[in-house]
């Protein structure tokens, strides 16, 4: 692969100090595991040399722009601790800026998921996914998706993600792929359990597509 998941590519003014401990870390915390149990998430040999993949958030609540985000090289484990989480305290997608706090610092997608968080307040979830199912079957999935010349994790991407908000293909549908990041997938939602619901439907629609042979 030309490009390395887990480089951060953006200007990061990272403090390092613990979460506030009123921050919630339940919720995201047990979808990031399933996500990680369905190898959506995770970091596997014989997958991208074995560099960790996906990465989840929210935000800290209903009115915020900050949002909790996975840590950065986090992908091996299944269960993550508050102290691999981190704090969006502010990000300029568009001037490739972003301040975090954390003991850990952000995933190195963290741009994209606050460029989506920016298009529409009701958005409180996003997900990050490395699904090869989904992904191989965009076209006929029908799903939106930003095109094979953009790379993950830079402006372009904020903007081609922007742009696909604009053009009303995410309307009915609340998750897209990355055509030039392999396998990458991104699902959000008004809840986390929304955004994991439409990324484990469209799991199940591409799984059927694979298996259409069997009806014959
Ligand atoms: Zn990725």
């Amino acid at each position: 692969m030309e490009e390395q998941e887990g480089v951060i590519k953006y200007q990061l003014n990272h403090t390092q100090q613990s979460l506030n401990h009123l921050l919630s870390l339940t919720e995201i915390n047990a979808w990031r595991t399933i996500a990680a149990r369905l190898d959506l998430i995770g970091q596997i040999p014989e997958r991208y040399d074995n560099i960790g993949f996906g990465n989840i958030s929210q935000r800290i609540d209903a009115h915020s722009a900050q949002f909790i985000i996975s840590g950065t090289q986090t992908g091996h484990l299944e269960r993550l601790s508050p102290e691999h989480y981190c704090l969006i305290v502010k990000a300029e997608p568009h001037q490739n800026r972003l301040q975090s706090c954390g003991l850990c610092k952000p995933s190195s997608e963290s741009l994209t998921h606050a460029g989506i968080y920016a298009q529409d307040n009701a958005i409180q979830a996003v997900i990050h996914a490395h699904s090869p199912e989904i992904w191989k079957h965009t076209v006929a999935l029908g799903l939106p998706h930003t095109s094979a010349d953009v790379p993950y994790g830079t402006v372009e991407m904020a903007t081609a993600v922007e742009q696909l908000f604009q053009s009303g293909n995410l309307l009915q549908t609340s998750l897209f792929t990355m055509l030039g990041h392999e396998d990458g997938v991104v699902a959000f939602g008004r809840n986390m359990q929304e955004a994991a619901w439409e990324l484990i439907k469209y799991l199940s629609l591409a799984i059927g597509i694979e298996q259409q042979p069997i009806n014959r």
